[in-house]
Parts: C-alpha cells; structure tokens; sequence
C-alpha cells in the first residue's frame, strides 16, 4: 500500500516521499484527480514526510455511495458483534503503539514521551469503552396503557460525515469512529490536511475488523474534501471537531439539508488558583492544563490563568523556574518536552500573538517570547513557553484563542470577580479551578460556564465523561455512552395495540 512518489520539496530539492492511499469502500485508492498533497514535518521546515491523495468532491461523492450502501447491512449488525469489532481494534493498536507514535510525533510535531504515545493509549481506552458499552443502545418500554405496547428503539442515524482537525489527530478520529459506527451508522472521515498519516494508518487496523464500506477515510483539503463532505446529501449527520469558524460554515451546511450536527470547536479555557494552592503540584497542574507539551495546541488548554492577587509573585516564580526546565527540540527525542508548532500559518499566527502582548506598554514577559532566530530550534517552527503578565481582561491575547505555547497572567482579589472575568468569553469548554478548600471549589466549579470542569486536575479527558462545550465552544457531548446515544443514534416510538 506504500508506494514512493518522486516530487520537489519546498525547498525546490527532489525528494522521494512515501505515497498513502486513501480508504473508500474497502479499497485503497487514489484521488479521481490523480493530484495528491505533501504532508511536512513541522519539525524540519519544508521537508514532506509523505504525500497522500488530494481527495474532492468526486471522491467524496464514492465514499458517501459506499457509506450508504454499507450502512444497509451494517445498521442490523448485532450491537455486541460491533462492539467486538471495536475490541479487536484496541488490540490491534495495542501492538503498533511504538509505530503510531512515532507517526503522530513526525507529522504533528507532537513530542513522543509526553504526548504522542499517550495519545496512542488514549486511543486504545476509547475503542475499549465504546467496544464495551456497544449492548448499552437501548430502547424504553413506556407504560401508557395495558392496551398498548409502547417502547423506543435507538437506531442509528445513517452515513456520518465526520471532519477532525490535526492537533490530537488519531484521537479524535478515533472517538468519530468508535461512537459512529458502534451505534450501527457508517463513516466517511476527513483529516486534517496536516496530519491524514497516522488516521490512515488506524485505518489500515480498522478495516481488517469491519466489512468494507464501514469505515472511509477522504484525505484533502478542507475547503474541497470537506465542504464536499458537508454538503453530501447521502450524510444524514456531521459530526465536527475543529475551530468556531468553520464550525460556523457545517453548521449553515447542516442548517440547509437539516441533518444533525455535533461540534467540538475552539476554547479560550480559565484556570483559577486560590491562596491556598501556591504549591509545586498546583504548578505542574497548571502547565499540564495549558497543554505546554502540546506546544499550547488543544481546545481545552488553560491559556488564562486567574492567580489570586496575595500568591501572584510566589507561584509566578515557581511556574517560570518549571518551564524555563521544559526541553524544547526533536519530537522523537524521549528527552524532549515541546515539541514544535503545526506549520508555517500557525507559527506566524502564534508569533502575531506574541508581537501583539509584545507591543501592550504594560505587559511583562514572565518567561519566553518570539522564537529564536538562530540555533537548532530555527530547523522547525518551535515557540518555547510564553507567559505574559500584567495583562488586561480585554487585550486580545486574553479574549482568542491562540493556540500556542502562550499563557496570560490576570491577577484577582474577589472570588466573584474572577468568576465574572472566568465567563467573560464566547468560548465555554474547559476549565481548571485549584483550591484545596473543596466547598470553595465546587461553588467556583457550578458557576463557570463550561461543560467541562477540573478542579486540583489538569489532565485529560477520560472514556465515560460526557465532554463538550457551551456557548461557541460546540454542541454535543462526546466520550461518553450518553454522548453516542444523542448524538449518533435516533429514537423511533413503536406503538403496538394489543387489543387486536
Ligand atoms: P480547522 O477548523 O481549520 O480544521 C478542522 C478540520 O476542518 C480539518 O480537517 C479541515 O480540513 C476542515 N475544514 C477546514 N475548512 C473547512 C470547510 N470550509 N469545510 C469543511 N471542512 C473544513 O481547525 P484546525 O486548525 O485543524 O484545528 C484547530 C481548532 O480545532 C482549534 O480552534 C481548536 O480549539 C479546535 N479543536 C477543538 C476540539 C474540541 O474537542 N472541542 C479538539 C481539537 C481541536
């Protein structure tokens, strides 16, 4: 399935790259157009680690032909046996943990001991959940009468069009597959043009499990594979991870053929510190939640951190002496901490953002700021970590999501102060509230607006909690049995007379 493909890198030098098909109907095919895209390691600029199949409209259009043909006999799969399929999977990935990892860490520039190879187990928690509960889509018996037999049945919903973004991209792709297709639909799945390496591969391991046409995977660009994907009219629902602006355009695609539609989108997460959590274990808490290893890179980074007023200077201290210690360079390398940035767009957009807090006459740079100009780091698009103190609520680099390596600093005296500050934002996904004084703490959690709370954890989302956002941060829950009922199944009333 590997094939080679001489072109030129960027850099104009001829190279020959690993060509990967993409998945439609049990085949692994190229694009109709035959024209392909390069994938780059962002941790050497300009260099294609691979190229993979420019996928538009008509290809789509098979995928989704397959998908509807699949979903005839998949949709009467006993649910246990679906469920089995996706045990396999797990184990499947059990044994390609090293490679997958190694996968992600090159083309997203993910380091491998913090990052890539936990993304790899997660992935392997998430089909083992959703394998477990696959006999959990059931139905109700309504007791109206003893007349009549009144119950519900989950049934699925038909072809999904799932569209996953490159910065978490095996898991992401692989909860749109788990819950899609456990509920009994078929998938058509879009990767991020960034990142289709590592979603092709679990491929590979998935359809040794499933009957083709199951699963699909479009490789190409958003714009082209996935506004196809959007506007297909055999999707019946689009599930979407990925930013609000685009969010914004599936939602007007589903809005015109009326199908449903599940968004995770973007995040500008608070992380509140109360005086009594000027510790060590609070700090390495607050730079788990802000993603740092992930270059900042996550939905649901802590990128605001709310220090009380009283412990400002003592843990801003204690957080600049950690980061300073986090080792920046080589994703594959097992001593690396950060590793780099996705590409050259978002290296210039996080950097605009730092140029931005930069150019605030009251801001302070606690640690970081612009990327090197000259040494190893200046190979890829690293940014060491940023911390900006003395920032104003209403700057920029405190309302967007930057998605970078780049914390603000806001310092609070008045709980219900931080509070209002804490909810001043369109985004509502995550947030972090450290306090050892656990009714405080709760009281802070059930005001905030987000649908996802941690409090004293800044650590990652776990198979059974139902996690999603409020306001512009989406609609729908994903993670959970909860998540795979409303979203990717549908509920018919059967009503049965029984007088007759
Ligand atoms: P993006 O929205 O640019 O792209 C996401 C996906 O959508 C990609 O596959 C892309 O090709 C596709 N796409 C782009 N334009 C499209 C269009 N017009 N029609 C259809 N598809 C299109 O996001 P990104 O830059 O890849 O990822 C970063 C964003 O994703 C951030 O905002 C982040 O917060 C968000 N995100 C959210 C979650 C969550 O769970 N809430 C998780 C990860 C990332």
């Amino acid at each position: 399935m590997v094939e080679e493909t001489s072109g030129v890198d960027r850099a104009g030098r001829a190279v020959t790259v690993p060509h990967r098909p993409m998945l439609i109907e049990g085949e692994w095919v190229e694009a109709a157009s035959g024209r392909t895209i390069e994938v780059e390691n962002p941790a050497r600029r300009g260099s294609a680690v691979a190229a993979v199949p420019r996928g538009e409209a008509e290809d789509v259009d098979r995928a989704c032909r397959a998908a509807a043909a699949a979903f005839e006999r998949w949709r009467l799969t006993p649910p246990r046996e679906r469920g089995l399929a996706m045990l396999r999977i797990a184990d499947d990935l059990e044994a390609e943990v090293e490679d997958l990892a190694r996968l992600i860490a090159t083309e997203t520039g993910n380091a491998i001991r913090p990052q890539s190879r936990p993304e790899v187990r997660s992935t392997i928690d998430i089909f083992r959940y959703f394998g477990g509960v696959a006999q959990e889509t059931k139905g109700e018996v309504v007791p109206i009468s003893e007349q009549l037999l009144v119950y519900h049945r989950r049934e699925p919903i038909g072809v999904v069009g799932g569209i996953v973004p490159w910065n978490s991209p095996l898991q992401l792709s692989a909860l749109k597959v788990a819950m899609a297709i456990t509920a009994g639909n078929t998938l058509v799945l879009k990767p991020a043009e960034d990142a289709p390496l590592c979603v092709l591969r679990l491929a590979e391991i998935c359809v040794r499990h499933l009957p083709p046409g199951v699963l699909n995977v479009v490789t190409g660009l958003g714009e082209e594979a996935g506004a196809a994907l959007a506007r297909h009219p055999f999707v019946r629902k689009l599930s979407f991870t990925g930013s609000t602006e685009v969010g914004r355009l599936i939602m007007h695609a589903a809005a015109d053929r009326i199908v449903p539609v599940s968004l995770e989108l973007g995040g500008k997460s608070p992380a509140l510190v109360y005086p009594d959590s000027d510790n060590e274990a609070t700090v390495e808490g607050v730079i788990t939640g802000m993603r740092f290893t992930r270059q900042g890179q996550s939905c649901t980074a802590g990128s605001r951190l709310f220090l009380h007023r009283s412990i400002h200077d003592s843990f801003l201290a204690r957080l600049v002496e950690r980061l300073s210690r986090l080792r920046v360079g080589d994703p594959l390398d097992e001593a690396t901490d950060m590793g780099s940035i996705i590409n050259a767009r978002q290296f210039r957009r996080v950097c605009s953002y730092i140029e931005d807090g930069l150019a605030q006459a009251s801001a302070r740079v606690a640690i970081g700021g612009l990327p090197p100009r000259e040494g190893p780091l200046t190979e890829g698009y690293f940014v060491t970590p940023t911390v900006f103190t003395g920032v104003d609520h209403g700057w920029r680099i405190a309302r967007e999501e930057i998605f970078g390596p780049v914390l603000v600093v806001i310092p609070w005296e008045d709980e219900e102060e931080a509070i209002r500050m804490a909810n001043d934002s369109h985004y509502g996904l995550a947030a972090y509230v450290w306090c050892r004084d656990l009714s405080r703490a709760l009281r802070a959690a059930h005001c905030i607006e987000s649908g996802w709370v941690q409090v004293n954890r800044g650590l990652g989302q776990l198979p059974g909690m139902s996690y999603g956002g409020f306001k512009e941060s989406g609609i729908g829950r994903e993670f959970s049995l909860e998540g795979m009922l409303e979203s990717f199944t549908q509920r018919k009333a059967v009503v049965v007379d029984l007088t007759r």
